[in-house]
């Protein structure tokens, strides 16, 4: 299968933002610019008054937790857990994560993601089936609460995740393995995920270092700040993505860099939550990767990358009373290249020959991009999701001209509403 996307303005890697056309064949980009003579598309899409951006990559989410949102707000983070969400969540069933899953689906095809981190349980593989259905990239992982009588269950479930849906989908579904954080883990626990993710050659997603509690318990505990507690249970030798990292110091920051790991920023979550403000200026500063997330829909309360792009270019303004702190282009990378970088795909989340095509229109025929100065300015503080307009992901159509091609959107709402109706009752 070939397309073109013809006459375009596009976001390339350098910032710019030529008129151009970008020729794809399969799941990759083959070529920008002009187009080659001998290339006969199957489909042409006409990119006239369109933005081409890659794809948003939400690098930490919950997605079924869609199916919680607006049901518990403005709460403390452990009274809304422990209280709130942990007692519904015991209550999801297969069907329920499947649904909430296909909410979170169109909700993210629809603001123009095109990938997604999942940390959630148990039935991932519901996860895994509405990614297949939906035409997106997943990379998911079966949560695992090392606390709970049936961990090592748990463990195995993850495993089984792994073995039958790593590179499924044509590829756009990995696994990793995600304890869940080092307080609902024990380190006994953490260093059993780490043999397990050995014996599959599988990476990490966590979240770590999210509220100042977490840090004051992990020293209480271990005598210990959380990375270098965690980093002592041998987690850290693979390949890990760390959501959240608000409250990191000179060690922290030390053993991130030792581990090259990952940073997911969830402003979003931060903000709502009021879990503080994460160093991201410094972290970006020292070379680490910062990619963005929403987190769940219970805690953001949606899955819109593009507020999340936004919510960075200002937050660390206002925190570091510095204008010049996470500039637009900084804050579009982090959604899109640096992102893709952090959940482990090396060849997204930049417009170039070879790269995936996964490519995102915008519509700029509406009044929030005009006047056009500067594209890239415009995204990152004017533009709102709802002009995405056309969505590829690997060469393949998942929207066009606000239309969803892969899933049947009513059906979802009325199934969404009828799980979450039954979970909450
Ligand atoms: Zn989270």
């Amino acid at each position: 299968m070939k397309t073109l996307i013809k006459n375009v303005h596009a976001l390339l890697p350098d910032g710019t933002t030529p008129l151009t056309n970008i020729m794809i064949e399969g799941d990759r980009i083959k070529a920008m610019g002009e187009v080659p003579e001998g290339f006969l598309p199957d489909k042409t899409i006409d990119g006239k008054d369109h933005f081409a951006i890659p794809g948003l990559v939400n690098a930490h989410t919950h997605a079924s937790m869609n199916l919680l949102r607006s049901y518990a707000d403005d709460m403390e983070l452990m009274d809304w857990l422990t209280n709130k969400i942990w007692p519904v969540e015991e209550k999801m069933g297969s069907d329920d994560i499947y649904w909430g899953a296909m909410l979170a689906a169109a909700e993210m095809i629809r603001s123009g993601t095109t990938a997604f981190a999942d940390l959630y349980g148990p039935c991932e593989e519901r996860v895994a089936e509405a990614t297949i259905e939906s035409g997106l990239r997943g990379i998911l992982s079966r949560g695992l609460i090392g606390v709970a009588p049936d961990s090592d269950k748990k463990l195995e479930e993850a495993a089984a995740l792994y073995r039958d849906f790593h590179g499924a989908g044509e590829g756009r579904v990995t696994v990793m393995f995600a304890p869940h954080a080092l307080y609902t883990c024990p380190p006994e626990f953490l260093k059993k995920v780490s043999k397990a993710a050995d014996e599959y050659n599988a990476e990490i997603h966590i979240h770590m270092s999210e509220t100042q509690g977490e840090v004051e318990n992990c020293l209480k505990e271990y005598g210990k700040r959380p990375f270098a507690h965690v980093e002592s249970t041998g987690l850290f030798e693979h390949g890990t993505m760390a959501a959240h990292c608000v409250h990191v110091d000179d060690e922290d920051i030390d053993i991130i860099k030792k581990h090259h790991i990952r940073v997911v920023h969830n402003p979003g979550s931060n903000m709502k939550l009021a879990s503080g403000i994460a160093p991201v200026p410094r972290l970006l500063k020292e070379g680490i990767c910062v990619g963005l997330g929403t987190d769940g829909a219970s805690s953001n309360n949606n899955l819109d990358m593009l507020e999340e792009v936004q919510l960075s270019a200002l937050l660390h303004k206002v925190a570091a009373c510095d204008p010049l702190a996470v500039p637009a282009l900084e804050a579009v990378k982090m959604g899109t290249e640096y992102s893709a970088q952090a959940v482990g795909l090396k060849d997204a989340g930049r417009l170039e020959a070879g790269a995936l095509a996964d490519v995102v229109l915008f519509d700029l025929n509406n009044v929030m991009w005009c006047p056009r100065h500067n594209l890239v300015s415009l995204l990152a503080y004017s533009a709102r999701s709802s002009s995405v307009d056309t969505v590829l992901v690997a060469g393949k159509v998942l929207m066009e001209k606000h239309e969803l091609k892969t899933l049947d959107e009513e059906r979802i709402r009325f199934e969404a509403q009828r799980c979450a109706d039954r979970l909450t009752k």
